[in-house]
């Protein structure tokens, strides 16, 4: 169920954006979900449309644009930022698969690239966010 609640989240924080930008209806929003957000698309999809159903005028025709957005970690001790593509690709098959489910599995399995550390984060592609709205003022 927390593609509904994502769902519900996204077209609150653009409903906010648009009156900030004094849009009067809005007609596109654009959604980055990353490369590391836990999330089935299709679902998703599904519940952004269903809940702008049951919504007045101002929501009714917005399209979506989904992007994926790619993740990237960033050391701690060297600030040194690499790409989660290219951690899973130095995985074996089963390691890349519980990946998929599990992000944190990454965490197991990498170091820094440049100076070996274990101490890194998530730098960006974790989440859904808004890239973008459009709409009629
Ligand atoms: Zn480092």
């Amino acid at each position: 169920m927390h593609e509904w609640a994502l769902a519900e989240a996204v077209l609150s924080a653009a409903i906010e954006e648009a009156q900030k930008q004094k849009i009067k209806r809005l007609t596109k929003i654009t959604i980055g979900i990353g490369e590391l957000q836990q999330i089935e698309q299709d679902i998703f999809n599904f519940a952004l449309e269903e809940i702008i159903k049951s919504q007045n005028d101002f929501l009714k025709k917005v399209k979506f644009s989904i992007k994926n957005e790619k993740s990237t970690l960033k050391c701690n001790s060297c600030n040194y930022i690499w790409s989660f593509k290219d951690v899973v690709k130095k995985l074996n098959e089963d390691d890349a698969e519980s990946i998929h489910f599990i992000p944190e599995v990454a965490f197991v399995h990498t170091r820094c690239p440049k100076c070996n550390s274990l101490d890194f984060e998530i730098n960006s592609g974790r989440g859904v966010s808004i890239i973008s709205i459009e709409g009629e003022k």
